[in-house]
């Protein structure tokens, strides 16, 4: 038997490490933390246009997105716009 390292996440926060044999760190790659702005396809990146929903920017718009997005690519954007879901005002 092996011993079994353990590695204890709560909400995405690693609180505790068991059984670390000596010389060896870990390192945790959580997606979840690298998250990208886009609420909607979670894979844009910082560079690329992206549209934000006006209930949590306070910043006035002519579009309005669905609440379950706060912010969302323009691949998204155009996505939405295609199904109907953003409105113009
Ligand atoms: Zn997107």
């Amino acid at each position: 038997m092996y011993p079994t390292i353990k590695i204890i996440v709560k909400g995405g926060v690693v609180c505790d490490v068991d059984n670390l044999p000596d010389g060896f760190q870990y390192e945790v790659i959580d997606h979840d933390v690298q998250e990208s702005k886009c609420d909607c396809c979670k894979d844009s990146q910082d560079y690329e246009t992206h549209y934000w929903n006006e209930n949590i920017c306070e910043i006035e718009e002519d579009y309005i997105m669905p609440d379950e997005y706060g912010c969302v690519c323009y691949r998204c954007f155009e996505d939405l716009k295609q199904q109907g879901k953003i409105t113009f005002k």
